[in-house]
């Protein structure tokens, strides 16, 4: 269903109601990603036990680090009588095994149906135990509303409006709320605020906790993370910047009435433009210069953009995946000069609709953006308009398979390579990995026939000896460069 419109562009909305090969997770996910960012808490999903296995397996396949996650285990049981006494058990379980500095209760499909009382539970947990006296915070986040982002979202919305202590005592820093990133985007982010000399907390920070070492003691709790005492602190800082709106923009409007800390909800920093954008205001909030080694990544990533464009401008590409990473991916690849002919998301959000139009206008893009759908609708529209890239995360390769078109991946889950939650995509040097990574791409599909770039796919049935053409299918070669 076309939703708006605008002379080159469209935004569509997929009505079928079975998703096929979707590009979404489930919502606990997001709450306990977010979670693994504070210093010593733990998750305990309410729930069936896949409903904890399923969420862990997909962090761990992304960033081969373990991911401990507790479970009420709910049976037939607590399905019809409700999963109260199971909650309970796990708390104080949890608490005395563990000893975690917080515990978020996630809700599940299951929990959410039967209808049990998180709060109610957990505040007659608090009174039977009153020398148990860590934060217990509770997270909705049932599957059939909204996706693995919004778990994440209504974690920080959570944390907002509970973990953080009212006052004003300036601090002198500020708040960064990344959104679901890679661990080594938010090391990036922190390596580019030490360069400016601006101190920051982020909510939350789980470069270290999911990107740790390793160390022959292991410790009890992953080293690393955002603690407490920084989110509580985090009321007196001089200016949150959230930098994804789907991720972190709940948080940020309540920061700002709540607490009186200024917040900019900015695009992801992706590309040139962003970066420069969420630079300058980081500038512009902390008096602090960009300093000439970040000038330096930008000159740089200026000039391997103009290096690449000879080889990608004007290439087809179909991105997919949450709705923040592809707002700035869409504006970074039409900075690069390739044209974004397919963008999907499983998101079904108004603010993201309208976005994408008024971007496809500035950049004069004609681009299908395709939300609230799934892989099987992009497969669809590539069959019957090819593209010459796709962006995004592993479950696009079986598109990429099919179609024998280069997979560039980004986002999550990256389950079938190794060490992509180490890579950033924010930021100068983000995007800089992002250019070699599409042109390296481009250049894996050709190779150079008498100084000519041929398409791999088109030499099908030829030999080719050290690029000299003396292989078999030496004539067919000769032909082609001809045509070309
Ligand atoms: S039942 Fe719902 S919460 Fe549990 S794993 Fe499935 S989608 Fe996720």
């Amino acid at each position: 269903m076309t939703v708006t419109t605008t002379p080159k562009a469209t935004v569509t909305r997929q009505e079928r109601v079975v998703a096929i090969n979707p590009t979404r997770t489930c919502a606990p996910i997001g709450a306990m990603l977010a979670t693994y960012g504070v210093h010593g808490a733990l998750t305990i999903n309410h729930g069936s036990q896949g409903c904890a296995t399923y969420p862990r397996h997909q962090i761990t396949r992304h960033t081969r680090e373990p991911c401990e996650v507790a479970t009420t285990s709910l049976s037939e049981n607590a399905a019809v009588y409700g999963g109260k006494e199971n909650l309970l058990i796990a708390l104080k379980n949890v608490y005395e095994r563990f000893h975690p500095t917080m515990i978020t209760v996630c809700t599940t499909c299951l929990s959410e149906t039967i209808g049990d009382d998180i709060p109610a539970i957990i505040g007659e947990f608090q009174e039977n135990f009153p020398e148990i006296s860590i934060p217990i915070v509770d997270v909705n986040t049932p599957s059939y509303v909204g996706t693995h982002i919004t778990g994440f979202d209504n974690f920080l919305e959570v944390l907002a409006k509970s973990l953080v202590r009212r006052g004003r005592k300036p601090n002198n820093k500020i708040n960064i709320v990344p959104g679901w990133v890679n661990p080594g985007d938010i090391r990036e982010l922190k390596a580019m605020m030490h360069e400016m000399e601006v101190a920051a907390i982020f909510l939350t920070d789980y470069s270290e906790t999911l990107d740790g070492g390793f160390y022959s003691e292991k410790p009890h709790f992953p080293k690393g993370g955002t603690t407490l005492e920084e989110i509580e602190d985090s009321s007196n800082s001089m200016a949150l910047f959230a930098l994804q709106k789907h991720v972190g923009g709940k948080a940020a409007s309540i920061y700002d009435r709540r607490y009186g800390v200024p917040s900019h909800v900015l695009p992801m920093p992706i590309g040139l433009e962003n970066t420069d954008q969420f630079l300058s205001k980081v500038t512009e909030v902390t008096g602090k210069e960009v300093p000439e080694s970040i000038e330096m990544d930008r000159a740089r990533l200026l000039d391997a953009m103009v290096d690449a464009h000879m080889y990608v401008t004007d290439m087809k590409v179909a991105l997919f995946g949450d709705p923040d990473i592809l707002e700035g991916l869409v504006r970074f690849t039409a900075e690069l000069g390739l044209r974004p002919r397919y963008v999907v998301t499983a998101t079904d959000s108004k603010q993201w609709a309208d976005d994408m139009m008024k971007l496809a206008e500035e950049l004069d893009l004609d681009t299908e953006f395709m939300m609230k759908t799934d892989l099987h609708e992009l497969h669809k529209r590539v069959k019957a308009e090819p593209v010459d890239f796709l962006i995004g995360h592993s479950k696009g390769k079986f598109i990429a398979t099919d179609e024998n078109i280069p997979l560039i991946r980004v986002g999550f889950p990256i389950e079938d390579r190794f060490g992509y939650h180490r890579k950033a995509i924010v930021g100068y040097r983000g995007a800089m990995y992002l250019v070699e990574e599409i042109v390296n791409a481009f250049l894996s599909q050709k190779t150079v026939v008498s100084n000519t770039i041929m398409d791999m796919r088109d030499l099908e049935g030829c030999t080719l000896t050290n690029g000299s053409g003396n292989g078999h299918g030496h004539e067919k070669m000769s032909e082609m460069v001809k045509e070309a």
